[in-house]
């Protein structure tokens, strides 16, 4: 794996994120895709299944290029399958999360600690759980920032 590999890849998605329309480009999720090679390429050096996922990506990239404008969508859900597995091992193993992701956490679990305040301190369910709520916008903002700040956000 070697810097012209990534930059050949991206060349690709740049060139059918022009090409193809954009339904067609946003249900492929040619951003993130390129977004989650740039970090395939990073874990590589180190990482043995990054390196493979990498290879899975460029052939599958290539193939949908060479498609032509129309492409199938059992091809577009082959390829979402794929980028979801790359994100997946992404997230487990070196830790890098999508765009808003501890927002989400924080906000549902914001939600439950919220409920039970409201009923006991505050008598009053809905208060609780905006209070809750707004705790939890707040420290997700935080940590989403912070994993930005690390790199780790996809
Ligand atoms: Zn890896």
């Amino acid at each position: 794996m070697n810097k012209e590999q990534l930059d050949e890849l991206m060349h690709v998605i740049d060139n059918m994120n022009e090409r193809l329309d954009n339904p067609i480009t946003k249900k492929l999720q040619l951003e993130k895709t390129g977004h989650a090679a740039e970090k395939l390429f990073i874990y590589g050096k180190e990482c043995e299944d990054c390196r493979q996922q990498f290879t899975l990506l460029e052939d599958q990239l290539m193939q949908l290029n060479n498609q032509g404008n129309i492409i199938e969508e059992l091809d577009i859900n082959k390829h979402r399958k794929q980028v979801k597995e790359i994100l997946s091992h992404l997230e487990k193993k070196h830790k890098v999360i999508s765009e808003g992701y501890y927002l989400s956490i924080c906000m549902s679990i914001g939600l439950g600690p919220g409920m039970i305040f409201g009923l006991t301190v505050f008598d009053n369910i809905a208060l609780g759980m905006s209070f809750g709520l707004c705790i939890g916008v707040a420290v997700g903002v935080a940590l989403d920032a912070n994993a930005k700040k690390k790199g780790l956000v996809i």
